[in-house]
């Protein structure tokens, strides 16, 4: 392939952009990236009914926030903007006409209830929803119905209409898909979809074909759900006269317990969908790109760690995934736990303290340095630290079961034997402590266990957490012997 590669990132900024989207763009950066092309964020945004103000700002934002630049956008300009169709539409108007000129579209008047009762007048148990198309269109108010005088004398008298396109019955359109193949749809199964719509706006259709083909765009890379959508964009490629792009659609992202990921479902099982609660909830951003990377494509061998730049080697278009893509939010923590582990303990650190900060109060930043450095490896997210908060104060309650299997009739004894030990070593390092402990198990004759378990359980408050004596040395001295004789009292 050349370097004249050009794709398109295209979402409408009808909400928040959902984690879908976020991999659709990824996949098409990818693709821009690996083949030295050209990846432009176009805004479409001619459903004003559906528009949201903040949307575009948040694609902005969350596209910046995984590193995904774009070359050519609405802040980046570019030499075949704007990038926002609602900037754009004299030249859909433009487009219109041409078609409307050369017999492939005609207007249309009929109003939303005409177009019911007709469904309504034409249904057949065969076809319960007739559409608008060569089998119905002649029963219709339109340029085809009415004469020429008719026409004119309505849109002067400023009738609404719509303009459809005209298509023609029993023809097969074609088109390869560079992830699923040849792939056709016969002209029967598609109906005069409108082209500009009667707010004088173009519908997704004409805008995205217009505008694919004047930002020169090469490959379009979109979700299956637009696969339905690709036969009324070869057909009017077809009537402009212009060779459409190649066409790959990216598989639906399914839902863990199968059916595809809808917002409902998703919500249900606490997976989210807008990637600013990605954001939120302290994901790293090279944990979901990497998930999202993986989620309909794989690299054909056993890797699974892959920075953006990897991923731009890695990747190939061919091997995308055909069928639905499992959605597995233990994965995407699994990676996340990947990528904490990455950052320094003063990114650690950065990122847990307001959790930290919002549990215990003001924390030293060299403490909790300290303490991000020491639990690094075990935690999923950086926020997690703030689970720790046994590092900063005592503990106020104790695990049960923890309790239930560890705390025996002697365990209130041997803290407070521990204690007094402790108070008399002055070093208190991680070596210290350790054989403090084992020296009071030979002479109690009590085993390690016997000893550990409870000592984590008094001065952590849990069963599990980083190397006991590390543990100890961050909690301190002080602290380790009164939380230990605390435990003893309390627990008896
Ligand atoms: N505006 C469409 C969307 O919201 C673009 C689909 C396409 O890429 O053609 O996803």
């Amino acid at each position: 392939m050349s370097d004249s590669v050009r794709v398109r990132f295209a979402p409408s900024p009808t909400g928040w952009l959902h984690i879908g989207g976020l991999r659709t763009a990824l996949y098409n950066y990818l693709f821009a990236r690996q083949h030295g092309g050209t990846f432009v964020l176009r805004i479409e945004d001619t459903d004003q009914s559906r528009y949201v103000e903040e949307a575009e700002q948040d694609i902005v934002e969350s596209m910046r926030w995984v590193g995904l630049e774009v070359d050519e956008g609405p802040d980046k300009g570019g030499n075949v903007g704007p990038y926002r169709q609602s900037q754009r539409t004299d030249l859909y108007r433009e487009h219109v006409d041409q078609l409307l000129a050369s017999g492939h579209a005609y207007v249309a008047f009929d109003t939303a209830e005409e177009i019911d009762a007709m469904r309504e007048r034409l249904k057949t148990p065969d076809n319960p929803s007739p559409k608008y198309d060569a089998a119905t269109r002649m029963q219709m108010m339109n340029a085809l119905t009415l004469d020429a005088d008719e026409v004119q004398r309505r849109l002067d008298a400023g009738e609404e209409y719509v303009v459809r396109l005209k298509v023609e019955p029993g023809q097969t359109v074609r088109f390869d898909d560079l992830i699923r193949g040849p792939v056709a749809f016969e002209t029967d199964t598609v109906d005069d979809q409108v082209l500009l719509k009667s707010d004088g706006f173009p519908t997704y259709h004409l805008a995205n074909v217009v505008d694919d083909h004047a930002m020169q765009i090469t490959h379009v890379i979109r979700g299956e759900e637009w696969l339905p959508s690709t036969p009324k964009h070869v057909l009017l490629y077809d009537a402009f006269g212009w060779p459409p792009p190649a066409f790959a659609h990216l598989p639906l992202i399914m839902s863990p317990t199968g059916g595809k990921l809808s917002k409902r479902n998703a919500d249900k099982m606490r997976i989210p969908v807008s990637v600013k609660d990605y954001i939120a909830q302290g994901y790293e951003p090279e944990a979901l790109v990497n998930f999202l990377a993986l989620l309909g494509w794989n690299p054909g061998d056993e890797r699974e760690l892959f920075t953006l730049s990897e991923l731009v080697e890695a990747y190939s278009i061919e091997r995308t995934a055909h069928s639905g893509a499992q959605f597995d939010i233990d994965k995407l923590q699994w990676f996340n736990g990947q990528y904490v582990r990455e950052l320094s303990p003063t990114e650690i650190a950065e990122r847990a303290r307001p959790g930290v900060e919002e549990r215990v109060g003001p924390v030293d930043p060299a403490h909790l340095e300290a303490v991000a450095a020491l639990m690094h490896e075990r935690l999923t997210f950086a926020h997690n630290l703030a689970d720790a908060a046994y590092f900063f104060q005592d503990p106020t309650t104790y695990d049960e079961q923890g309790l239930k299997k560890r705390w025996k009739d002697d365990s209130a004894g041997l803290m407070r034997a521990y204690a007094d030990r402790l108070e008399a070593d002055d070093t208190f390092t991680e070596e210290s402590t350790e054989a403090v402990m084992r020296q009071l198990g030979e002479d109690e004759g009590a085993g390690f266990g016997r000893i550990i378990h409870p000592v984590r359980l008094a001065t952590t408050g849990t069963t599990a957490g980083a190397g006991m004596f590390e543990t100890l040395v961050l909690i301190g001295r002080e602290a380790t012997i009164r939380r230990l004789r605390r435990a003893a009292d309390e627990l008896g």
